[in-house]
């Protein structure tokens, strides 16, 4: 569950190109992270998988499955943005629980998946709550905690922690590791914060103006900058 697989994905907007061909094996269980300055394609390359945006060209395999051109439904992928959009009028536990109850599954197996994603991400005691009366920490985890129970193949994640302050990030960075060792889960991530991607990733790709320079893990990177590009990115000392 959740190998997924891009062959010469492309994606223009307007006639301009800015997904140029790229090709990427991401493997069950890794955490991989999109790196990369700002309107490389990072966040377009992780909707093109999201399916929110349709390739251009190339294919798009999710565990043997050609998802190409197919709505994000289809896909069991689950994405978590930046900006969490709670519903503010909703607790804890109907913002986590919205989805299934949309897709119509019973109360009681709703119940049970959110209070066990409220214990995985430690919210058992907010689940009364309104979005308002948490912290920022806590309203990410819950965004979290509603992709959790939709149990999707993938989680992806477009710059999760930007919005938070210095050290909520450092905390929230931790969760986020120790929830990828405790769900198993393939995560795909995207930062342009090099010290998140270094501590965090299985494989790092870096991305400029559309095209992969390098891919690697954060030790490979480091050690072996491809190009001079990669090295200043990553700070390697080359
Ligand atoms: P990043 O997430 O790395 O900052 P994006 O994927 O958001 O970069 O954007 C990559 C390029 O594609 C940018 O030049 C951006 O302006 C352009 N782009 C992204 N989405 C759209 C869109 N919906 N319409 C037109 N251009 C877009
Ligand atoms: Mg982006």
């Amino acid at each position: 569950m959740g190998q997924i697989e891009l062959k010469d994905i492309r994606k223009s907007f307007g006639g301009v190109e800015v997904i140029k061909g790229i090709d990427l094996q991401i493997d069950e269980g890794e955490l991989v992270i999109f790196v990369g300055p700002s309107g490389c394609g990072k966040s377009t390359l992780l909707r093109l998988i999201s399916g929110l945006v349709e390739a251009s060209d190339g294919q798009i395999i999710i565990d043997g499955d050609d998802v190409t051109g197919k709505p994000p439904a289809e896909r069991e992928l689950s994405m978590v943005f930046q900006s969490y959009a709670l519903y503010p009028h909703k607790s804890v536990r109907e913002n986590m629980g919205f989805a299934l109850t949309v897709a119509g599954m019973p109360k009681s197996d709703i119940t049970a998946k959110v209070d066990e994603a409220a214990a995985t991400l430690k919210l058992e005691d907010y689940l009364d709550r309104k979005p308002k009366a948490l912290s920022g920490g806590q309203r990410q985890r819950v965004a979290i905690g509603r992709a959790i129970v939709r149990e999707p193949r993938a989680f992806l994640f477009d710059e999760p922690l930007s919005n938070l302050d210095a050290a909520l990030r450092v905390e929230m960075r931790l969760e986020i590791a120790r929830l990828h060792r405790k769900l198993g889960a393939t995560m795909v991530y995207v930062t342009h914060d090099q010290v998140e991607a270094m501590t965090l990733a299985d494989k790092i790709v870096v991305l400029q103006a559309g095209q992969i320079e390098q891919i690697g893990s954060p030790l490979d990177l480091y050690r072996n900058p491809g190009n001079l590009f990669v090295a200043q990115f990553i700070g390697s000392p080359k």
